[in-house]
């Protein structure tokens, strides 16, 4: 593992106001709040596990523009913030397909 990308990441997270670099949801990092008061800010009731499979989902990760696989680097330029949800369901397709995959989906006439 790269050193720091934990940080890397944070930095993205702040500098996308919290937003998904692929969705533009809301996320939650744990370097910088609880998932106590994310929860809250997020509107997700955790129950009384404390624990709920969204908060999984919107977790902040590190996202890598070009893939590791696919020669990406670790370097803070190609470190976006995502969704651990969009991060892996996009895989290593190119950003821009996932992307457009997305916004065809939000539209009524998208299908199931
Ligand atoms: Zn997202």
């Amino acid at each position: 593992m790269t050193t720091g990308i934990a940080s890397k990441r944070a930095r993205r997270f702040l500098s996308q106001n919290g937003k998904c670099f692929h969705c533009n949801k809301p996320m939650w990092e744990r370097r910088i709040e609880n998932m106590k008061s994310a929860s809250v800010r997020l509107g997700i009731n955790l129950g009384t596990h404390g624990w709920n499979k969204k908060m999984r989902d919107l977790r902040c990760t590190a996202e890598h523009l070009v893939p590791l696989a696919q020669g990406g680097s670790s370097r803070f330029e190609n470190i976006v913030a995502a969704h651990l949800s969009c991060n892996s369901e996009r895989g290593i397709r190119p950003v821009e397909d996932y992307k457009s995959e997305l916004q065809s989906r939000s539209q009524p006439t998208g299908g199931g």
